[in-house]
């Protein structure tokens, strides 16, 4: 799968003109239908237009590639952020309503019971053994200082779970620092909570879910320094990215073209020299000839190169 052609199909192109101006013309193409630009995320022209210009080094660092899937996989993450934002947040509200109307709700329960024991024996069910009705007369007998810490805990927990979701979703450093940190001060409560033998395969779960993003945070995201840290990470960004290969595609190309001409001219400057064998030695009387043979400014470049058999 090419994630950058994902990436653009669902972000738009990226777009840049650099102000060097071999770089702008290699990364430009004139078409029928306007100038095209080459897509810093896939690499395609495009001629929706540039949408920045500036000095090359100012770029944009654009997510390619590998980035983008573990990008994905962070969105992944912060959906189940916001869906336990959304179970918590419920809960939360539901144990408001139940401080602030305790006897509404007691006195509610009451008159439902007879019918919901009804209910129970037209299914031909056991309403001693129901755990809906176990679990609600244990929430109604829970006691007022669990009320009070659930009241506030459980919004400030939703409240955590909905930063960290948007976090995650844009893909910031501070969100994945936030998450990491977050999500691991919850770990040996749920270690804990498991290490007591209430286990339910919602809390391993929610338990393996925690512990794979924090882990995945720190080796992908490279927080608190680890594989480098984030000048590691910005500089896989920067290797990876259209430009950086142009520049070097730039360098080689200027490079290879300046080659043969320069050994041709080392050649022609070798030559007048007719009794001496065409081996090492001779070079060191290349450089004065050759120089005032081309004019040529750089003679040192040309001096590393073997002279050609
Ligand atoms: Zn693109």
């Amino acid at each position: 799968m090419d994630w950058s052609l994902f990436g653009c199909a669902r972000q738009g192109h990226v777009t840049y003109a650099p102000d060097e101006p071999e770089l702008r013309n290699r990364l430009m193409a004139p078409t029928a239908g306007g100038t095209a630009w080459r897509c810093l995320r896939c690499g395609a022209f495009v001629t929706d237009g540039e949408h920045g210009s500036g000095p090359a080094a100012a770029a944009p660092l654009v997510r390619r590639g590998q980035e983008l899937r573990s990008e994905l996989i962070l969105r992944v993450f912060a959906v189940e952020r916001f869906l336990r934002f959304l179970i918590v947040g419920v809960a939360a509200y539901g144990v408001w309503w139940f401080k602030y109307d305790q006897a509404g709700i007691q006195r509610a329960y009451n008159n439902a019971v007879p019918a919901i024991r009804a209910l129970y024996q037209d299914l031909g069910l056991d309403v001693s053994h129901s755990k809906l009705l176990v679990l609600v007369n244990h929430a109604l007998t829970i006691s007022p200082r669990w009320i009070t810490i659930l009241t506030i805990g459980l919004p400030v927990y939703a409240l955590i779970e909905l930063v960290e979701g948007i976090g995650l979703w844009l893909g910031q450093r501070w969100g994945e620092y936030f998450a990491m940190i977050a999500t691991s001060v919850f770990l040996p409560l749920e270690v804990w909570e498991l290490a007591r033998g209430h286990i339910t395969w919602l809390k391993v779960a929610a338990f393996a879910i925690n512990l794979l993003l924090v882990i995945y945070l720190v080796w992908t995201r490279r927080l608190f320094g680890v594989r480098g840290g984030k000048a590691a990470y910005d500089d896989r960004l920067r290797t990876e990215s259209v430009i950086e290969m142009e520049q070097a595609a730039l360098v080689a190309a200027t490079a290879t073209s300046g080659q043969p001409d320069q050994a041709s001219r080392a050649s022609t400057a070798i030559q007048p020299e007719p009794g001496e064998p065409a081996a090492a030695p001779t070079r060191s009387t290349a450089p004065p000839a050759r120089a005032a043979q081309s004019g040529s400014t750089r003679p040192d470049t040309t001096e590393r190169r073997s002279p050609p058999t």
